[in-house]
């Protein structure tokens, strides 16, 4: 999900520096209606996280998730059909975790939830509010192939919610019609 606007500010600070690089795109970044991003992407096997064989593209997805000021990025969102995602490398150190996610399921769901306008660097043009649970529990392996299982919340909680969205084949279009519909059926009452 790329940086903008309101708490979004918040991220933006991340890409002062890297901004002055020269701009050289590695990866094209898959963008609404294309099929990948509405399918459940496949879990990887641990041995292979062990042999190194991801290192590559989790590299690379990382160089993308920064050429295009984004805070996180999905292995659909670079057209492979992985359940890997990466977030801001800043954002994962202030908070003490990795940045690279395999095979990530939400555990927990907070019943407290809250509402923060979101992009999608695979929905361009388009910015919603979204509600996500505020605090969660994922599980996942490393990129060592260590299994892990971590507590995040707010700006962290959501980013998780949204790049796990994107391994489970939604997007914040469907989050948004989501709401709609749920705003839809209570007005009908
Ligand atoms: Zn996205």
């Amino acid at each position: 999900m790329p940086a903008r606007g309101g708490l979004w500010m918040l991220s933006r600070g991340h890409f002062s520096k890297i901004n002055f690089r020269p701009t050289l795109i590695t990866m094209e970044i898959t963008k609404i209606p294309n099929k990948i991003l509405a399918k459940k992407m496949e879990k990887v096997a641990v041995d292979d996280i062990k042999s190194g064989l991801y290192k590559g593209l989790i590299s690379d997805m990382r160089t993308a998730m920064v050429e295009n000021n984004g805070v996180g990025l999905a292995a659909n969102q670079v057209g492979k059909d992985l359940r890997i995602f990466v977030v801001d490398k800043k954002l994962a150190e202030e908070n003490n975790v990795p940045d690279a996610f395999i095979n990530p399921e939400i555990t927990e769901y907070s019943k407290e939830s809250d509402e923060m306008e979101e992009g999608c660097l695979s929905v361009p043009d388009y910015w919603a509010q979204i509600k996500r649970a505020k605090k969660i529990k994922i599980k996942f392996i490393d990129e060592n192939g260590t299994k892990q299982k971590i507590k995040a919340k707010g700006f962290l909680a959501r980013v998780f919610q949204h790049e796990t969205d994107h391994l489970n084949g939604l997007t914040i279009k469907e989050r948004t019609a989501e709401v709609r519909l749920r705003t839809d059926l209570l007005s009908n009452k």
